[in-house]
């Protein structure tokens, strides 16, 4: 059985420890292969290795780590395919859907070569008589990154494009399920000629984060996962004075009002509930259909259901993959076997994939969902579909904002008052006008509100340079020595 080995001074090592965790093909229900979560002196190792390289890196021009960027860039481009596969062998999601998680995670690569220009300062000449003021923003050294499973290959780019570029060092702790991809993507960064030690993958699961959590050495952390973990995280990194950006989970509410055209707005809640088996924390979990729109919406989606292929992503005609692992596929389908009031219009446990092998689940579709039920109160996380109707856009945006979570949501409208006023009302990170899954471009930052994230800063973009470095302002005066004179007074500006 293969194993899958941590990353440190810019090469694979295997791990030390005794336990070991499986690793399966979530098609077939096999094992594939297998981690040795890292124990705390080989994480602390991958720390001090990422110490030794930062003050190197951080010296290295900006132009010279933009041209790592450049070729990491081109190495991902020109490997799309293998990054996809190896995400696909490890995740279940289809080839497709594999490679556009890489192509939006090359996006954050191009962005961070940017960086020569993005990290500009400010300059104010004459502040004062004779003195300028100046800003600068430095890296903070080394900062960890802890992923999920979903996005093996894009949320770790989120995160290390952009906190290289400035000159930090990094360590990442990719998810347990799907691991594999994080040593390639250290190889590109290896190739593109980032000094060994910049770039670090420690694997394992809570022991690996808890070292990462506590060590004096680690001055930042990013975090994608579910919220109690996130809500942990960020607790326990802050309390111990790091800076921390922690982004949950989701509950991700499409409003379909009266007016929209039925078969797009069926289109995109298909699209966005089934894609990636509704592995996405930008998934469509909840269609709130307003008014009379409700059958005719229902019936469309569950058309649309019927023309669904769910198999292996080895199959070229599938369209939807398994869940990550047999406990997820059950705890999913058990929303199913207890719905409450409400009506399940799409049974996926009918469908032929579920009987396995793998951890296969059908789309599933509930309507007249309770919001009181778990149906409705849970994360889900797995290609089930509830429908809540109500009456008036006043109670769909109620149903939104009254959520704990607010990371994404959608309106479905023909009426751009409609989707402006939506835009303006709704509590959340992230809207989409007739776009189901508003995932900003790597330009703009990534976020969700209230439960979706706790922190200040949102990730990658804009914000994600922001969380990466810290601000420095100089106050300077060269005087001329015939001016120079003693004053005990505070200093003035006018
Ligand atoms: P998870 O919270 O179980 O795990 C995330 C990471 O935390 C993994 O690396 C895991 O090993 C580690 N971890 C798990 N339990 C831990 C613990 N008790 N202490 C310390 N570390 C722990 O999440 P997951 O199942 O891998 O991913 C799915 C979740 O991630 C969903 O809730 C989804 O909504 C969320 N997600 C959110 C975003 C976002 O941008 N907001 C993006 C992707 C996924």
């Amino acid at each position: 059985m293969r194993e899958i080995k941590h990353w440190i001074d810019g090469r694979a090592l295997a791990g030390g420890g005794a336990s070991r965790l499986p690793v399966f093909d979530p098609a077939t229900g096999e094992q594939q292969a297998y981690v040795v979560p890292a124990t705390e002196q080989e994480t602390g190792r991958a720390v001090a290795t990422a110490l030794a390289a930062y003050p190197g890196w951080r010296a290295a021009s900006l132009s010279r780590r933009a041209e790592v960027m450049f070729r990491f860039r081109e190495l991902v481009d020109a490997n799309r395919k293998e990054i996809a596969a190896l995400v696909s062998a490890e995740h279940g999601k289809t080839v497709a859907d594999a490679e556009g998680e890489v192509a939006r995670g090359l996006e954050n690569a191009e962005f961070a070569a940017g960086a020569p220009h993005l990290l500009k300062g400010g300059y104010s000449e004459q502040a004062a008589g004779g003195v300028d003021v100046y800003s600068i923003r430095q890296p903070l050294g080394v900062v960890a990154g802890i992923t999920p499973f979903n996005f093996p290959a894009m949320v770790p780019m989120w995160m290390f494009c952009n906190a290289l570029v400035c000159g930090n060092t990094f360590v990442l702790k990719p998810s347990e399920k799907d691991p594999s991809v994080s040593l390639l993507l250290a190889d590109l960064l290896r190739q593109a000629g980032l000094p060994d030690g910049a770039f670090n993958v420690v694997q394992g699961d809570r022991t690996a984060v808890e070292t990462l959590l506590s060590h004096r050495d680690v001055q930042a952390v990013s975090f994608v996962g579910s919220t109690p973990v996130a809500r942990h995280i960020y607790e326990t990194g802050t309390r111990r004075g790091k800076r921390v950006q922690a982004l949950g989970g989701a509950k991700n509410h499409m409003v379909v009002l009266p007016d929209a055209d039925i078969g797009a707005a069926a289109d995109a809640a298909v699209s966005a509930g089934y894609g990636s088996a509704g592995e996405r924390c930008m998934a469509v979990s909840v269609v709130v259909a307003v008014g009379a729109g409700a059958d005719p919406l229902v019936a469309a989606i569950r058309d649309r259901i019927a023309r669904i292929t769910v198999g292996p992503a080895t199959d070229p005609a599938a369209q939807m993959g398994p869940l990550i692992s047999a406990e997820h596929r059950d705890r999913v389908a058990g929303y199913l076997a207890e719905p409450g009031t409400a009506e399940v219009v799409v049974d996926g446990r009918d469908d032929p994939a579920s009987r396995g092998p793998g951890f296969f689940l059908g789309a599933s579709l509930v309507d007249r969902v309770g919001t009181d039920t778990p149906l409705y109160t849970d994360e889900i996380f797995g290609p089930v579909l509830s429908v809540v109707r109500v009456d008036t856009y006043e109670q769909a945006v109620a149903l939104v904002n009254d959520n704990p979570y607010g990371n994404g949501t959608a309106i479905f409208t023909r009426d751009g008052g409609a989707a402006r006023r939506f835009q303006y009302d709704v509590v959340c990170g992230m809207v989409g006008v007739n776009v189901p899954v508003p995932v900003p471009v790597a330009y703009y930052s990534f976020g969700g509100w209230k439960s979706s994230l706790f922190g200040d800063l949102h990730m990658y973009g804009p914000e994600g340079l922001q969380f990466y470095t810290r601000g420095k302002v100089v106050t300077a005066r060269w005087p001329d020595p015939a001016t120079s004179a003693v004053d005990l007074g505070f200093p003035k500006v006018r």
